[in-house]
C-alpha cells in the first residue's frame, strides 16, 4: 500500500477511535499505549539559566525562588484547612467549595492543573468533571500498562492539585494576582510531598513551575527541575477534549514521566 494511503487510513482510524473514546466506548489511552512509542531522547535543561524572572509574568513569587522546604509542623491537612478558609483573593466570594487537592502522593507523582471547574467547585475535589474523567483514565492506563513496574498508580496514590484552589467565574483564566495569592499553598504542598516527578497539565501550571513563558508544544519533552523533583509539562486534559490529536503526545509525555521516574 502506498505510504500516503497508509497515513490516510491511520488518520481515519485514529479519528474513529477518538470518537469511540469520546462516546465512552473505547479507551484511547489503552489504544495509544498499544502503539509503538516513538523514542525521543529527553532534553535536559536547567531551569536556572533558561528561565525568565516570574515578575515578567506579573507574578512576584519570592516563595517559589526559595528552595522548597516545609516549615516545621506543616502538613497537607493543615494546608487544606487553610485553603478551605482562605479569603486571600476575590475568588473566595464566588466559590462554592475551595479545592485544596487530593491523593496521598505516596507514589511520588504530582499532577498540577489550572483551577477548579464547575463540578470541582460543587464537590471540593480536583479533576472530577469531564477533564477529570480523562485524567483519571490516563492514570488508570499508566497503571494497567505498568509503565512504572511495581508502582501502583491511582488517584489515591498520586497527588492531584491545581494552581488556583478556587474556581474562577465562568472558568476564565487565572489572573496574575490570583496566582500570586494562591501559589504559596501549592508550594507548601510540593514541599511536603517531595515528589519524584511533577507533571504540569497546561500552560498555567507549566509557566508557573517552570518559571518562564512558553507554549506547551515548546516545553513538553524537556525535563525541568523543581527543587529535587523532575518537572514535566503536557497538554491539559481539556485541550485533549477539544482536540483529540493531543491525546497521542500526552500519552508520550506520560511515558516520558515513567522513564524519568525510573532514572536518577
Ligand atoms: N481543570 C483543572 O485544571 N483542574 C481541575 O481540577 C478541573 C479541571
Ligand atoms: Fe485563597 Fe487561592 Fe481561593 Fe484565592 S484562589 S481565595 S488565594 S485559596
Amino acid at each position: 500500500m502506498p505510504a500516503d494511503d497508509k497515513r490516510t487510513l491511520a488518520a481515519a482510524a485514529r479519528r474513529y477511535l477518538a470518537r469511540e473514546a469520546d462516546a465512552g466506548r473505547g479507551d484511547l489511552w489503552t489504544l495509544a499505549a498499544a502503539e509503538t512509542p516513538r523514542k525521543r531522547a529527553p532534553r535536559t535543561r536547567s531551569t536556572i539559566e533558561e528561565t525568565r524572572p516570574l515578575e515578567e509574568m506579573g507574578v512576584g513569587l519570592e516563595d517559589l525562588a526559595a528552595p522548597p522546604v516545609s516549615p516545621p509542623g506543616d502538613t497537607l491537612d493543615q494546608v487544606a484547612s487553610e485553603v478551605t478558609a482562605c479569603t486571600k483573593c476575590g475568588l473566595a466570594s464566588t466559590r462554592t467549595k475551595a479545592v485544596p487537592g487530593a491523593g496521598t502522593g505516596k507514589a511520588g507523582i504530582v499532577f498540577v492543573g489550572e483551577a477548579p471547574g464547575a463540578e470541582e467547585d460543587r464537590r471540593g475535589e480536583p479533576f472530577v468533571g469531564r477533564s477529570g474523567d480523562l485524567l483519571t483514565k490516563m492514570i488508570q492506563a499508566m497503571d494497567e500498562k505498568q509503565v512504572i513496574p511495581g508502582v501502583s498508580l491511582s488517584r489515591e496514590s498520586v497527588f492531584i492539585a491545581n494552581v488556583l484552589k478556587c474556581r474562577p467565574p465562568e472558568n476564565r483564566n487565572p489572573l496574575p494576582h490570583e496566582i500570586e495569592a494562591c501559589t504559596p499553598y501549592l508550594v507548601r504542598q510540593l514541599a511536603l510531598l517531595q515528589p519524584k516527578v511533577i507533571m504540569c497539565l497546561g500552560k498555567f501550571a507549566a509557566e508557573l513551575l517552570v518559571g518562564a513563558k512558553g507554549t506547551i508544544g515548546g516545553m513538553r519533552g524537556t525535563v525541568f527541575r523543581y527543587g529535587d523533583a523532575k518537572l514535566l509539562v503536557t497538554y491539559h486534559p481539556a485541550a485533549c477534549l477539544r482536540n483529540p490529536n493531543y491525546k497521542r503526545p500526552v500519552w508520550e509525555d506520560l511515558q516520558l514521566l515513567a522513564r524519568e521516574y525510573q532514572t536518577p
